[in-house]
């Protein structure tokens, strides 16, 4: 058998372990280091070649985005990573950098579960690291914090470390403020960035290194031999020893819940339907064998497969070939495919079930944020998605 075709059967038969599902978004603002993170982060999970990333925006393959030199499509890509002995299957949703697209962020937050914050060292929190930040929050999703560009304070600003460690405190303040603010209440504890829990890791997108505490502890080094690595230009011994994709996907796996976890508080913020019905309780468990909601997020123009809806599945399994129904525009329609992510690639499978992000062909007329259930079930629709403007005041 193939690499390709096991990595894909992998991929199959994790999406029925939503345990070992994650769901995620890289959110920044703009040349915060959005894309080069997102690259290696396929680079490392073996979806391209080493050498490119960084070089080459992997995501951005729409032309028009190409020209403009920023990230406008939200694309998807997932990847299997191995954490602790388990095998996990990490759902990718890519999000716009441009505070144009900011309606694009608050759909993409709505199919994800957790979200990695890209902030750069050097500038800190910028008004639309706030704004992302506060749409990730505001849909029940929690966040993980990379500060990036670590080797810019280093070897242009010559900070020393302990310049280096204040800036570090200052910007993981500033976002737990706005965690503190707009988490759930319960949650609160849990979501606050913490250095020592490893929920923030401190790194180089460009140089393909990130280092957190547990990974501090587990290798030996210090932010003295970080210091060291970045002024004696051998960042590349320190990607050796702490590469950017096994500490942020370990970072995701265990800070980030899975969508088991986070569905049982999401479906309450964003469902207003009744939680003690079959569909309510089908989504709150994330069961597979329960009433079809799957909430669109996305509407893309393939060239081959026309148009394609792609959405969260939050209950029951969709399957291609069926009927479904269109609960905003009292539409039906046969779905004609229906598919996962590998890499940037879309694959086709039978079905799709809850807990997974969907790509389906054939839902006519779909639009994003519209509900999909099945003919003769009229559920509740999802909630509207509403975007958070640019704040006017900024906390950095
Ligand atoms: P995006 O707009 O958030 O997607 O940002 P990009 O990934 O396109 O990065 C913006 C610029 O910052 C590019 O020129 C990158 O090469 C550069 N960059 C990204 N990460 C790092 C880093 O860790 N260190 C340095 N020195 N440059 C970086």
């Amino acid at each position: 058998m193939s690499r390709r075709t096991k990595m894909i059967n992998k991929i199959k038969e994790l999406m029925y372990q939503p345990k070992n599902i994650r769901n995620i978004g890289i959110v920044a603002h703009i040349d915060h280091g959005k894309t080069t993170l997102s690259d290696n982060l396929l680079a490392g999970a073996g979806m391209i070649s080493t050498e490119l990333a960084g070089d080459q925006r992997f995501l951005d393959f729409d032309e028009q985005e190409q020209a403009r030199g920023i990230t406008i499509d939200a694309a998807n890509v997932s990847m299997v990573h191995k954490y602790k002995d388990s095998e996990y299957l990490i759902n990718l949703i890519d999000t716009p950098g441009h505070v144009d697209f900011g309606g694009d962020v608050t759909r993409a937050m709505r199919a994800v579960d957790g979200a990695v914050v890209v902030i750069c060292a050097v500038e800190g929190i910028m008004p639309q690291t706030e704004t992302v930040l506060r749409q990730a929050l505001k849909e029940n999703v929690k966040p993980v914090l990379f500060i990036n560009k670590v080797d810019r304070l280093i070897n242009e600003l010559k900070l020393d470390s302990t310049e280096l460690q204040q800036r570090f405190i200052k910007i993981i303040a500033s976002a737990n403020k706005i965690i503190r603010s707009m988490a759930p209440k319960e949650l609160k504890d849990d979501w606050l960035a913490k250095v020592d829990d490893g929920s923030v890791a401190f790194g180089s997108a460009y140089h393909n290194w990130a280092i957190n505490v547990p990974i501090m502890q587990q290798t030996g080094i210090t932010f003295k031999d970080i210091y060291q690595y970045c002024k004696d230009e051998n960042q590349k011994e320190l990607a050796e020893k702490a590469p950017i994709t096994e500490v942020l996907l370990d970072m995701v796996i265990e800070h980030l819940p899975s969508p088991e976890i986070s569905q049982k508080y999401r479906v309450p913020a964003i469902w207003a339907g009744d939680i003690e019905s079959e569909e309510g309780q089908g989504m709150i468990n994330t069961s597979p064998d329960s009433p079809l909601a799957v909430m669109v997020t996305n509407i893309s123009i393939d060239k081959h497969a026309g148009e394609i809806a792609t959405g969260r599945v939050y209950g029951g399994t969709i399957e291609k070939g069926t009927e479904i129904y269109m609960v905003g525009s009292h539409g039906k329609a046969r779905t004609q495919q229906v598919g996962v992510y590998f890499g940037p690639e879309r694959i086709n499978t039978d079905k799709v079930p809850a807990g997974n992000i969907v790509a389906i062909t054939g839902a006519r007329n779909a639009v994003a944020g519209e509900t999909i259930s099945e003919p003769g079930r009229k559920i509740k629709a999802f909630e509207g998605l509403e975007h958070i403007s640019e704040p006017v005041v900024t906390v950095a």
